[in-house]
């Protein structure tokens, strides 16, 4: 944004360079920091300022590798080819926590077609959201104990649940129907189906020909409460449909590029981003006659936190952190902390249970690099998690030995294939998701002797959203330090988030933010401090109004305020000497009842 870049990734690497972009981001920090510092200063908070980290800098970096050496020494990292959230803008994959901060009311298409059975003369109804993974079908889903019931409408036999039979007859408007039989999910299981838009995708149409392909499947996981009871699969864009591929044995066709383009193996669609190619593909589907409807629906959907832009799933390689081989230690660190409050704890707990996998590297510029080059002749993976490493195995260093391990300059290095000594190596241009940086931090930041004195740090306090972010990036990266139990932190404070004086969310766009900075320049911040107090819990959400600060908070700060002047000019007067302790007031029966 800063050097007016508009377009996604591509665009602004190949317009600025990769070292560029760096040098800008580091401004940005600068800038940023010092914004930091003036207001902790406002708010009257005492911070070692000189003492701050970077987690750009080469100490920083060097530091965090340390967690990733653990963690690839104890098998817990791994890489995946796997379906993962992906922003098409930002042109990277997104962890879970990241996904799940940005969720948006959005408007999809409702999109009903059908499939005609191989071996019967009838058709599965589906239903999607997403006619652009009409593309990468591989399999119709229905749920095993579900009943499913063929109705005829005009000439043809549909396969439709029963639990949604009358609402989805409203949903796509006929009136005229006749149920013929009932048949349970599991007895599908296996029919072939012929895909509509074969001709259209010839690399799909050689898919088609394996046996397990276009198949439908009966999968508990099929909820028959919404659409038509049918869903269909596309292994490459979605979580639970490559688990079931992998499964399977199914093949997952993935014929989409970084910039979330179709490639050349989509036949009829290549070149066409993926969700722009949802119209193409309902146009495709009435012209062969497959479309039952098309609507619209209005449902949540996650956005991209930093580029807003809606996030879509894809199967991608990618770094993980399988967090189900911690086995208790995380669960058991976590309950190990206070937290004050049960509702934030449990839902705390709740995530750190769930064990999902960790997706650790981003297709980004700006981050903590990933030390690992890919050997071009044998394969190997080579891993390195020191300067001195890199340097003891490095073929060329372009930029010296104190070269700075940031991008674009540990791209620069190749080294020699530990397995078979070829030169032929590249570093895989990933860095670390950012929440790894800041969940390193308390190692990261602090010497050896720091972090054993220091950690577990007796207190942390964050905002609710972060329950999926620092918290828990701080918890499991500790875990996965020490390979115990052991939490960051002895207990975690969740603060309810500051909202706008009608209880609406603060966003740039609805102009509604109240800059922390012109908040403290306009306002005494102990009224502002007691105000916080006064208003909520800490964990409930607060509406804060500038108009009700200066009301009853301010009448009592003022009071306070005043009392005091009254008791310090009086004091003086008198010749009181301040210091005067607690014992001196008791001593000299100050503190009694007045015998009155
Ligand atoms: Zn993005
Ligand atoms: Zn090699």
């Amino acid at each position: 944004k800063e050097l007016g870049v508009t377009g996604g990734k591509t665009e602004a690497i190949n317009k600025f360079g990769i070292e560029k972009i760096v040098s800008e981001c580091k401004n940005v920090v600068k800038k940023y920091n010092e914004k930091w510092v003036q207001v902790d200063d406002l708010l009257g908070m005492s911070f070692n300022h000189d003492k701050a980290y970077w987690t750009f800098k080469d100490e920083f970096i060097e530091r965090e590798w340390q967690v990733l050496k653990k963690a690839h020494e104890n098998k817990i990292l791994e890489e995946d080819f796997t379906v993962i959230a992906y922003c098409p803008s930002c042109q990277t994959s997104l962890s879970h926590a990241e996904v799940n901060q940005g969720y948006e009311e959005v408007k999809d298409p409702s999109l009903f077609y059908k499939v005609k059975l191989a071996d019967e003369d009838a058709y599965l109804i589906v239903w999607t959201t997403m006619p652009f993974t009409l593309v990468t079908d591989a399999m119709v889903g229905l749920h095993p104990d579900e009943d499913y019931v063929y109705v005829k409408v005009e000439n043809e036999s549909w396969v439709v649940g029963k639990t949604r039979l009358e609402d989805f007859m409203i949903e796509v408007k006929i009136e005229d129907y006749k149920v013929e039989k009932t048949v349970k999910g599991a007895k599908f299981e296996g029919k072939k189906y012929i895909h509509p838009l074969l001709d259209k995708i010839p690399q799909l149409a050689e898919c088609a020909k394996q046996e397990n392909f276009h198949v439908a499947v009966s999968e508990d996981f099929v909820d028959a409460t919404t659409g038509s009871g049918l869903v269909h699969l596309s292994p490459a864009n979605g979580e639970e449909d490559i688990k079931i591929a992998n499964k399977r044995g199914v093949k997952v066709f993935s014929p989409i590029n970084d910039e979330v383009k179709f490639t050349e193996d989509a036949g009829e669609y290549q070149g066409l981003f993926v969700r722009d190619a949802d119209r193409t593909i309902v146009e495709d589907l009435k012209d062969c006659n497959a479309l039952v409807r098309i609507g619209k629906i209005k449902h949540k959907y996650p956005l991209c936190w930093r580029s807003h832009h809606p996030i879509v799933w894809l199967a991608r390689k990618g770094w993980f952190y399988k967090l189900d081989r911690l086995d208790n230690k995380a669960i058991d660190a976590a309950e190990s902390v206070e937290y004050f409050f049960d509702q934030p704890k449990n839902r705390f707990l709740g995530i750190i249970k769930e064990r999902h996998p960790w997706c650790i590297s981003r297709e980004r510029i700006w981050g903590c690099p990933l030390p690992v080059w890919d050997c071009g002749d044998c394969g190997e993976k080579n891993w390195f998690f020191s300067r001195q490493e890199i340097i003891d195995s490095s073929d060329s260093l372009p930029d010296g030995e104190n070269f700075e391990l940031h991008r674009p300059w540990i791209d620069n290095v190749t080294i020699k294939c530990k397995k078979c000594s070829s030169t032929n190596t590249k570093r895989e241009e990933y860095v670390l998701d950012t929440w790894h940086n800041s969940g390193s931090a308390p190692y990261s930041s602090l010497t050896d002797d720091e972090y054993t004195k220091e950690i577990p740090a007796p207190f942390f306090t964050e905002g609710i959203d972060q329950t999926r972010g620092w918290a828990y990036t701080l918890l499991i990266e500790n875990v996965i330090l020490n390979n115990a139990a052991t939490p960051p932190y002895k207990s975690f404070l969740f603060q309810g988030h500051v909202l706008d004086e009608k209880g609406g969310k603060m966003s740039k766009s609805k102009g509604n933010v109240i800059e922390g900075q012109e908040l403290l320049e306009k306002y005494p911040v102990d009224l502002v401090r007691f105000y916080f107090i006064w208003k909520a819990s800490p964990i409930e959400p607060l509406s804060f109004s500038t108009e009700e600060l200066m009301s009853r908070p301010y009448q009592v700060i003022n009071t306070l305020y005043n009392l005091h002047l009254y008791f310090k000019q009086n004091s003086e007067y008198d010749n009181y000497n301040s210091t005067n302790t607690v014992q001196w007031a008791k001593e000299n029966n100050l503190l009694s009842s007045p015998d009155i």
